[in-house]
């Protein structure tokens, strides 16, 4: 089959590689009609992780099942599905309270809990930027959708980035009629501002600098927030009366950069901190990292100075890390199907798998109006 590799730092390609395999009885084999290219591989396209040569990228795969092993008994083979970037077994302590993000038992990378295709230290297996993937434990991991082709920019989102959004807006604690800043206006962060207009924010604030990113947010109904023009907590604070928001989400992570491209990874904590009201609540989902275990050098993302004190003194609240999937994508999915929830607005390219090379560059360089990319490998 064809797929999308890792070939080193900034290079991939697309080769033939083995087809996906039933390999567990457990497992399923799904062909991709999508594949989203994410911010989250950029970690691994920038060579900033171990990941390994020859790795198949990409996370974000929807497709209908094309093999099911024995031991699958309510997946059949022709669903069309979505798939969740977490591999997760179903029962393990994490699994079983709702944090399949955190599954204990599939993936063997020592110290880590919790695992996902095409990614480095997630475990082993191979991302979906190809014509097929094998999805482990398919019973548990598969969600179903209508049959058909319609919604389909719109379903490709519920792999991750809707539940991921939604889920910085839960890990913020929002009620109704609060006011939210979602830092970072990337595909995240604009999923994030969605889905806290849909759970009852009054405002909504994202905060950026990409001209064409502010005007998606601004097409949602938020107030865009351009960093480049001056410190985004004055620009919020002066437009609440110095209140500040009840809520933030941080959709940046680690390659946080100020106003002159230099990269602070404190800076959207700070801001973050600095405001959201007392006790108010701070949801991160832009990643941060801990150091890899293949890499010699420590990892700044691991180790980061941001003003704690100040998160202390304002009695604030703060959830982090990777989004459970499956917590949220069955009601994001029946969202769409009614027509309340359109995450599909930020797609801006539909490219056949082949061009993928050129559109990771694309990405990569934030080229103007290259907001999210959408990998056909059926076309
Ligand atoms: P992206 O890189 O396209 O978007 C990040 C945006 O942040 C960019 O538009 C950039 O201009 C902006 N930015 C940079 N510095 C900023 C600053 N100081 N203030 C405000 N904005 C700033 O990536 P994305 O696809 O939107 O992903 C965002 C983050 O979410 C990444 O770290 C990604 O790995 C992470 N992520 C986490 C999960 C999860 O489950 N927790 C899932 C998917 C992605
Ligand atoms: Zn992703």
């Amino acid at each position: 089959m064809k797929a999308l590799v890792y070939k080193g730092a900034r290079s991939v390609a697309v080769e033939e590689v083995p087809d996906a395999r039933v390999q567990e009885p457990t497992d399923a084999v799904v062909r991709l009609t999508t594949s989203n290219i994410c911010g989250s591989d950029l970690h691994m396209y920038e060579g900033r992780t171990s990941v390994e040569e020859g790795k198949v990228l990409g996370h974000e795969n929807m497709g209908i099942v094309e093999e099911v092993g024995p031991g699958v008994t309510f997946v059949k083979v022709g669903d069309r599905v979505s798939v969740p970037f977490n591999i997760a077994c179903g029962s393990c302590r994490n699994c079983t309270t709702g944090w399949s993000s955190f599954c204990t038992r599939t993936n063997p990378t020592e110290g880590m809990d919790g695992a996902a295709y095409g990614y480095a230290n997630m475990g082993p297996y191979d991302g979906g930027q190809a014509e097929l993937l094998r999805v482990p434990h398919a019973d548990f991991n598969l969600l179903q959708l209508p049959k058909g082709t319609e919604h389909e920019n719109d379903f490709t989102m519920l792999s991750d980035i809707f539940p991921t959004g939604w889920h910085g807006v839960v890990l913020s604690g929002m009620q109704p009629g609060d006011r939210v800043a979602v830092f970072g206006g990337g595909p995240v962060g604009l999923m994030a501002a969605h889905s806290a207009f849909l759970q009852g924010a009054s405002e909504v604030y994202v905060v950026d600098k990409a001209p064409d990113r502010l005007r998606l947010a601004e097409s949602i109904g938020a107030v865009g927030v351009d960093f480049s023009a001056g410190d985004p907590v004055e620009q919020i604070l002066e437009r609440t009366g110095g209140h500040g928001v009840d809520r933030g989400v941080e959709a940046v992570g680690f390659q946080a950069h100020d106003a002159y491209g230099e990269e602070h990874p404190e800076l959207t904590l700070d801001n973050l901190v600095n405001v959201v009201r007392t006790t108010g609540g701070i949801g991160v989902v832009g990643v941060y990292v801990p150091q890899d275990p293949g890499l010699d050098e420590p990892a700044k993302a691991d180790r980061v100075g941001w003003q704690y004190g100040t998160f202390f003194t304002k009695g604030q609240s703060m959830g982090t890390g990777q989004a459970p999937v499956k917590r949220y994508n069955r009601q994001l999915r029946d969202l769409i199907i009614t027509g309340r929830a359109t995450p599909s607005f930020i797609v801006s390219h539909e490219v056949p798998l082949e061009q993928a090379p050129d559109a990771y560059e694309k990405f990569d360089e934030r080229v103007e109006g290259w907001t999210k990319v959408l990998l056909k490998p059926a076309s």
